[in-house]
């Protein structure tokens, strides 16, 4: 599928799940009703007529290094030998930069220090918007945390750049901004 075929699809899809799962107000329980053209919900209680537009969840995913190692992560559901960057849906009242630091520590034990941004991809399915960053490490020690994650290694450049994909270490597909990010890493 083409570029632009496929972001309308994401698009579409996107909506489509919102709506399926929005049918009634949030605020007074009535039916919601699509309007204008399908971008926003309206509740079709008189008394309450309350708007409710898509939503999309904001999830920072971050590519963590230590000079020439990067942390990556895998879960155990993930394809054999698949590694990634480490990721994780954004709090209320949180900014970004706390949002990476804290899901670092969260699922590694690892403190950061300087966040950056780097780049975003939009991935609606259902209705997430990945942004990514990169972030410099200022502990090495990492306790993986068994709930989130099955195993996370430092990786040194010189072994990414030369291995090949197999069963014991692959990264993540190509049209994902965590490939992105340690292909930029890389220098590739
Ligand atoms: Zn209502």
């Amino acid at each position: 599928m083409d570029r632009h075929e496929g972001s309308l699809l994401a698009y579409a899809r996107g909506m489509m799940w919102w709506h399926a799962r929005h049918r009634f107000c949030g605020v007074c329980g009535s039916p919601a009703a699509s309007a204008d053209a399908g971008h926003v919900r309206r509740c079709t209680n008189p008394a309450c007529a309350t708007s409710h537009f898509p939503r999309t969840d904001p999830a920072v995913i971050m590519l963590v290094t230590d000079g020439e190692r990067c942390l990556l992560g895998r879960q155990r559901v993930w394809p054999k030998g698949q590694h990634s960057t480490l990721a994780g849906f954004v709090e209320p009242g949180e900014s970004l930069e706390d949002a990476v630091a804290r899901e670092v520590h969260e699922e590694t034990g690892i403190v950061v220090g300087e966040v950056r941004y780097h780049s975003s991809q939009p991935w609606p399915f259902p209705s997430s918007i990945m942004l990514g960053f990169t972030a410099e490490a200022r502990s090495t020690a990492i306790t993986v945390d068994p709930d989130e994650l099955e195993d996370a290694r430092w990786f040194e450049r010189g072994f990414l750049l030369a291995h090949q994909d197999d069963d014991e270490f692959r990264l993540p597909r190509r049209d994902s901004i965590a490939r992105r990010l340690i292909e930029d890493w890389l220098g590739r």
